[in-house]
């Protein structure tokens, strides 16, 4: 997500900072890895389908914009009970958003995907604009064309540090300052990590978040 933000704010010529708290490429967020699946027929709601299609759209501009190959469209076979959440919520995202597609029964399905052999009870859909892209090449892609375009990238650097000792947040860039410019505790304890208190609700956090650090 901030990596298309930023590629999106440059493309819009707006002068953009993007800010990760570790190193290029890491493995500790969601993105990383070699696929995530794209379907059309989002099973979850067809309230989603239009923002799908719109990200299809998206991903093949970056795909000529960059020259990479990102995306690879090769269907998508939901399988499960005919009135189950997977079957029954793509059926009626493809219905109410006129999408071709396929239902097959589980012999159909074996005759044409031999590698499965599902239940007599249960039936599948064939999406046919589903397929998988490659998050981290999409990362890149997103990352080197807004720094083409002037963005600028900063790794290693946490956004938000919070003040253990007064739960007061920090939008930071650079080093932490010694005191805490709230509380002045002197061993303000930062941490990346937002401290739960339950009795703290998430409005006082908001609004307690300053800057500090160089402009
Ligand atoms: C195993 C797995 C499989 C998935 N499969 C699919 C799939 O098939 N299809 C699909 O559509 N989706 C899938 N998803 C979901 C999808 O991958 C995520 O929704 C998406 O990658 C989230 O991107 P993001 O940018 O919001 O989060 P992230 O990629 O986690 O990026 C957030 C970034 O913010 C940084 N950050 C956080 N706090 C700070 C801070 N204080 N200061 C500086 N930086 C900070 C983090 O380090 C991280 O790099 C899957 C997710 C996982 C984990």
């Amino acid at each position: 997500m901030g990596a298309s933000t930023l590629y999106e704010l440059s493309r819009r010529g707006v002068r953009a900072l993007g800010i990760e708290q570790f190193a290029q490429g890491h493995d500790r967020g969601s993105s990383h890895g070699d696929s995530r699946i794209i379907r059309e027929m989002y099973f979850e709601h067809p309230l989603y389908v239009p923002l799908v299609q719109r990200a299809y759209d998206l991903w093949h501009e970056l795909e000529a914009e960059s020259g990479k190959s990102l995306m690879a469209i090769d269907g998508g076979l939901m399988i499960g009970p005919p009135d189950g959440m997977v079957v029954a919520g793509t059926l009626r995202s493809a219905r109410e958003h006129s999408i071709a597609h396929e239902v097959l029964s589980p012999d159909e399905v074996h005759r044409r995907y031999p590698a499965f052999e599902p239940q007599a009870d249960l039936s599948a859909v064939v999406d046919p604009r589903a397929g998988y892209l490659d998050p981290e090449a999409c990362t890149r892609a997103h990352i080197d064309l807004a720094r083409q375009r002037g963005a600028d990238v900063r790794y290693e650097e946490p956004v938000v540090l919070w003040c253990q000792a007064c739960e007061t947040g920090y939008a930071c860039l650079g080093q932490a300052p010694p005191l805490c410019p709230e509380c002045r505790s002197a061993e303000p304890n930062w941490t990346t990590r937002k401290p739960y208190k339950p009795s703290v609700n998430d409005a006082k956090f908001l609004r307690s978040i300053k800057i500090c650090g160089e402009p």
